[in-house]
C-alpha cells in the first residue's frame, strides 16, 4: 500500500487547477517578457542578495521536506530530488557571495559567478531528470525504518560535493573559458555551455512531463518548477547582459516555481494534519461509544463508574447505579428478527438517555440487551424516580412485544445506592444492583427493585450528609 505521505498524496481537482493556473501564469509572463528581455535596466544592488537569499531558503526547506519524505516513504526518488534542492541551495549561496557589486564576501574572479550560474541552471535540471527516471522505476524501500543514517549520510555527501564544486568554481574562474565581458555575456549564449544549459532545461521539462503522470502531488508540481526554471534560462539567454529586464525577471520566475512546490507541500501538510486531528477525534469517540446504540460503551462505563465512585467516597456523597435488562428480548428477536431487535435496542437506548436530566448522569450499554445508568449525587429515592422515568419513557415508545400480544416492550430495573461509599472499589455496588435486577426478573419482570442500602461505614470519621432530594 502506498504510504499516506505528502509526496504520494493524490492531487485533488483543486490542486490540479492551482498547478495549471501557476504554470499558465508563469508561461504567459515568461513568454510575454521575451521581446523586452534585453532592455537595459538600472543596476539594483539589493536584487541579487534578496532573491538569492530567498532561493537558498526555499531550496533548503524543500530539501528538508523531500528528505523527510524519503525517511517516511523510503522513496529514493524523493531523496534524489531532495539532493537536487540541496545542491541548488549551496550553489546559489556561492553565486551570491561571488556576485560582483553586491557586497561581495570573497574576491572572486569576475567569471566565477557566471560559471556558478551555469552549475546551478544545468545541475538542477539534470537532477530533475534523475528524479523522474527513479520515480518512473518506483525505486523504493518497503522498510524505511533504517533510513535515517543513510539519509543523513546522503545529504552530507551531496552538501560536501556541492560545496566542493562551488569552491572549485569560485577559485578556478580564470582557468575556465570566460563567459562574461563586463556586463555582457551574449558571447556565452550560443556556445556549447550556453546551449547545453538550455538543452538540459528542456530535456528536464520533457522528462518530467513524459515520465511523470501527475499522479502524485510531487509529480504534479515538479513540472511547474521545471517549467519555471526553463523559462528563467530562456530569459537569461535572451537578455544577454546583466541588469537587463529579462535578467531581473528570470530568477523571480524560477523562485516562483520553486516556491509554488514548497507551498503545495506545506498546504498538503496542513490538510493532512487537519485530517489527522479529525481522525484522532473520531477514533477517540469510537473507543468510548457503543457502535449500535451510540451510548457509552462498557469500557467508558467501567472507567466512569470507578472515577465517580472514588469521588463519592472521598466526598462522602451518595451514588446510585441502575441495571436495566430488556424483558423477553430473545422472543422479540425470534419474533421480528435481529435487525428489528437492533432497531429496538437503539430506540430503548435513546429513551433511556432522554430520561436523564443531569449532565453528570451516564447511560451505557452494559452488554447485549442490558443497559446501566450511573447516577452520581443521587440517593435511593432519587434513583428510584429516575428508574420510573426510564420505565415510562420505554413504555411510551409503544414497541409491540411479540411474546406478549397486546403488550409493549418493557424492562426490569435493579437499583442500588451507596449512601456513604466505603471499601476498596465500586464492585459491591455493581453486585447489589445486579442482584436487584435478578430479583425484579424473578418477581415477574417489568418492575423496579431497589437493593437495601448498606449499613454505614463502621467507626467512620464521617462528615454530616446533606442528601440530594
Ligand atoms: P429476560 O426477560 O430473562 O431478560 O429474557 P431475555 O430473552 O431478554 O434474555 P436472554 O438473556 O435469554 O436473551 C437476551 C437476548 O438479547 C439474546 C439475544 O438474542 C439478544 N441480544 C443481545 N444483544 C443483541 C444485539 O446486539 N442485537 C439484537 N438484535 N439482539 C441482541
Ligand atoms: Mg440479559
Ligand atoms: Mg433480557
Amino acid at each position: 500500500m502506498t504510504p499516506a505521505t505528502i509526496i504520494f498524496v493524490r492531487p485533488t481537482p483543486g490542486a490540479r487547477r492551482a498547478a495549471w493556473l501557476v504554470a499558465g501564469a508563469l508561461l504567459i509572463l515568461g513568454t510575454a517578457a521575451i521581446p523586452f528581455a534585453s532592455r537595459p535596466w538600472p543596476a539594483i544592488d539589493w536584487y541579487v542578495p534578496v532573491i538569492c537569499t530567498a532561493a537558498v531558503l526555499v531550496n533548503l526547506m524543500t530539501c528538508y521536506v523531500l528528505f523527510g519524505q524519503f525517511l517516511v516513504s523510503g522513496s529514493y526518488a524523493s531523496a534524489i530530488l531532495g539532493g537536487g534542492y540541496l545542491y541548488s541551495a549551496v550553489i546559489v549561496g556561492f553565486y551570491l557571495i561571488s556576485f560582483p557589486g553586491s557586497g561581495t564576501l570573497v574576491a572572486a574572479d569576475p567569471q566565477a559567478s557566471g560559471w556558478l550560474w551555469i552549475a546551478w541552471h544545468a545541475g538542477f535540471p539534470l537532477i530533475a531528470i534523475a528524479y523522474a527516471l527513479a520515480e518512473r522505476r518506483k525505486l523504493r524501500r518497503a522498510n524505511s525504518s533504517w533510513l535515517f543514517a543513510p539519509a543523513i549520510a546522503a545529504a552530507a555527501a551531496v552538501a560536501a560535493a556541492s560545496i566542493g564544486l562551488g569552491a572549485l568554481l569560485l577559485n578556478a574562474g580564470d582557468r575556465l573559458p570566460p563567459l562574461i565581458d563586463g556586463l555582457d555575456y551574449s558571447g556565452a549564449v550560443l556556445t556549447s555551455v550556453g546551449l547545453g544549459t538550455l538543452a538540459a532545461n528542456f530535456a528536464a521539462l520533457a522528462a518530467v512531463l513524459v515520465l511523470l503522470r501527475s499522479r502524485t502531488l510531487l509529480q504534479l508540481w515538479l513540472p511547474v518548477a521545471t517549467l519555471a526554471f526553463a523559462l528563467s534560462t530562456v530569459l537569461i539567454a535572451v537578455a544577454r547582459q546583466r541588469y537587463a529586464l529579462g535578467w531581473y525577471l528570470a530568477p523571480a520566475i524560477s523562485l516562483a516555481g520553486a516556491g509554488a512546490v514548497l507551498l503545495a507541500f506545506l498546504h498538503e501538510m496542513t490538510l493532512l494534519y487537519a485530517k489527522l486531528v479529525a481522525m484522532q477525534a473520531r477514533l477517540r469517540a469510537m473507543v468510548d461509544i457503543d457502535g449500535l446504540t451510540g451510548l457509552a460503551n462498557r469500557r467508558r462505563f467501567n472507567t466512569t463508574l470507578q472515577q465517580q465512585w472514588l469521588h463519592a467516597r472521598r466526598e462522602q456523597r451518595p451514588i446510585s447505579l441502575l441495571m436495566i435488562d430488556v424483558d423477553h428480548f430473545k422472543a422479540y428477536n425470534d419474533g421480528l428478527g435481529h435487525p428489528a431487535g437492533d432497531r429496538c435496542l437503539q430506540r430503548l437506548a435513546a429513551a433511556i438517555a432522554g430520561a436523564l436530566h443531569r449532565p453528570i448522569d451516564l447511560a451505557a450499554r452494559y452488554g447485549g440487551e442490558e443497559f446501566a445508568v450511573i447516577l452520581p449525587e443521587t440517593d435511593p429515592a432519587g434513583a428510584r424516580r429516575v428508574a420510573e422515568h426510564i420505565q415510562k419513557a420505554i413504555h411510551d415508545l409503544r414497541l409491540p412485544q411479540p411474546a406478549e400480544p397486546g403488550a409493549y416492550v418493557h424492562v426490569s430495573i435493579g437499583v442500588a445506592t451507596d449512601l456513604e461509599p466505603f471499601g476498596e472499589s465500586e464492585a459491591a455496588l455493581v453486585v447489589r444492583s445486579d442482584a436487584a435486577l435478578y430479583r425484579a426478573k424473578h418477581e415477574g419482570r417489568n418492575r423496579i427493585v431497589c437493593a437495601d442500602v448498606p449499613a454505614a461505614k463502621p467507626n467512620a470519621d464521617r462528615r454530616p450528609l446533606a442528601l440530594a432530594s
